[in-house]
C-alpha cells in the first residue's frame, strides 16, 4: 500500500491528535503518502482531503479535539454516499483508511472495507463504550476532568451541607459513572446497566448515610439514566436535605490528553499503519487484557461488555 487516508468521525475525545499524529508519521517513515479527510465521512464524500507530512502534525500531541474535525454524516449510509466515497479514495489513489471513532464509525468502516477500500478502526470516544475493548482514546482524559470537576463543587456542596446531583457522559455505558463516582467518593452511583428503580434506590442511599451523621451527599448519575433536576426535588422533598442538579455536558469531551491517553493513542495509530502496510483491513484494533491486539470489526462490533460488578459492589460498600 502506498497512499492511507486518516480521519475522525463521531463524538470528538482528547487524545484524537495524539492518534493521528501517529498514523501520519508511521505512514510517513515507511515512504506512504498519507491523506488527512476532513469532518469525517463528510469529508470523503465532499472531497475535502489535503496531503499531510510529518511536521503537518507538529504541536498536536497536546491538544484536545481534532485537527480533522469530525462529523456526523448521515449522507454517507446511504449507498449513493457511500459510492461518492469510494469514487474520491479512487480519484486520490486512497487504498486504506485509518479511521478514528466510535462504534458507528466502525460499521461505516466495514462498509468500506467490503466495497474494496480497506479499512483500520481505531477506538476514540470519553464513553469506553466499545464493547471489544477494555479502553478507548479519550476516556482516561474525560474520567480525570468529571473528577476535578466534581472536587471543586464538593467544596461547596460540603461547605452549605446540600446534596447535589450531577449527571455524567455515557449513555448506554456507565463506566464513566462508575469509576467517576469511586474518584470522588460519591453517596450513590446510578448507571443504566444496574439500576431500574433509580429513586428508591439514592433515597435509601441517603437515608442510610445520614444516620451516620453525613450532611452532604454526591450523588452521580449516567446521562443514560437522566433526569437529574427531578431527582433533586425528590431528594430535598424525602430526605429533608438542600439539593441541586448538574449537567456537566460537553466540557468533559474538551482539554489536554492525559499521558495514558496520548501514549494508547500513539502505539493504536502506529499498531493500525502496521496492518495496513502489509495489506490488512476491516479490522479493529483494541486493548484485551493489557495487550493491543487487533479483531474483525463484525465480530468486534457483535461483542457483549458486561458491567463490572466486583467494581460496582466496593462503590456500594465504601460509599458511606
Ligand atoms: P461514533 O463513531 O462516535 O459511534 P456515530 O454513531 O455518530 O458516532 O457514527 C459516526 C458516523 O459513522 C456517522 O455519522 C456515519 O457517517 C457513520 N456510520 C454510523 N453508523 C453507520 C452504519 N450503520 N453504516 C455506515 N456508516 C455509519
Amino acid at each position: 500500500m502506498k497512499t492511507i487516508g486518516v480521519l475522525t468521525s463521531g463524538g470528538d475525545a482528547p487524545g484524537m491528535n495524539a492518534a493521528i499524529r501517529a498514523v501520519v508519521r508511521t505512514a510517513c517513515e515507511s515512504g506512504m503518502t498519507v491523506y488527512g479527510i476532513n469532518r469525517g465521512y463528510q469529508g470523503l464524500i465532499d472531497e475535502d482531503i489535503r496531503e499531510l507530512n510529518i511536521r503537518s502534525v507538529s504541536d498536536i500531541i497536546h491538544r484536545g479535539g481534532t485537527m480533522l474535525y469530525s462529523a456526523r454524516c448521515l449522507a454517507f449510509k446511504e449507498e449513493e454516499g457511500m459510492q461518492k466515497a469510494i469514487a474520491t479514495c479512487k480519484k486520490f489513489g486512497i487504498e486504506g483508511i485509518v479511521v478514528i471513532g466510535g462504534d458507528g464509525s466502525f460499521r461505516g468502516a466495514r462498509d468500506l472495507s467490503l466495497r474494496g477500500i480497506p479499512c483500520i478502526g481505531v477506538p476514540g470516544t470519553i464513553d469506553n463504550d466499545i464493547v471489544c475493548s477494555d479502553y478507548t482514546i479519550g476516556y482516561d482524559t474525560c474520567l480525570n476532568t468529571i473528577m476535578d470537576m466534581v472536587d471543586r463543587l464538593r467544596d461547596t456542596v460540603e461547605s452549605h451541607s446540600r446534596c447535589m446531583v450531577i449527571e455524567v457522559m455515557g449513555n448506554r455505558c456507565g463506566d464513566l459513572t462508575l469509576n467517576s463516582g469511586i474518584a470522588v467518593g460519591a453517596t450513590a452511583i446510578v448507571i443504566p446497566e444496574i439500576h431500574s428503580d433509580v429513586e428508591k434506590h439514592v433515597i435509601e442511599r441517603i437515608r442510610r448515610t445520614q444516620k451516620t451523621d453525613k450532611k452532604h451527599f454526591i450523588i452521580m448519575v449516567a446521562e443514560g439514566i437522566g433526569g437529574v433536576a427531578e431527582l433533586a426535588k425528590k431528594i430535598q422533598n424525602e430526605c429533608g436535605v438542600e439539593s441541586r442538579s448538574m449537567v456537566l455536558g460537553h466540557v468533559q469531551r474538551g482539554g489536554s490528553p492525559s499521558a495514558r491517553d496520548r501514549v494508547m493513542a500513539s502505539e493504536m495509530g502506529y499498531h493500525a499503519v502496521q496492518l495496513l502496510m502489509k495489506g490488512i483491513g476491516n479490522r479493529v484494533v483494541v486493548i484485551k487484557d493489557d495487550k493491543m491486539i487487533d479483531l474483525d470489526i463484525y465480530e468486534a462490533l457483535n461483542m457483549k461488555k458486561p458491567v463490572d460488578e466486583t467494581l460496582y459492589k466496593i462503590a456500594h460498600e465504601i460509599s458511606i
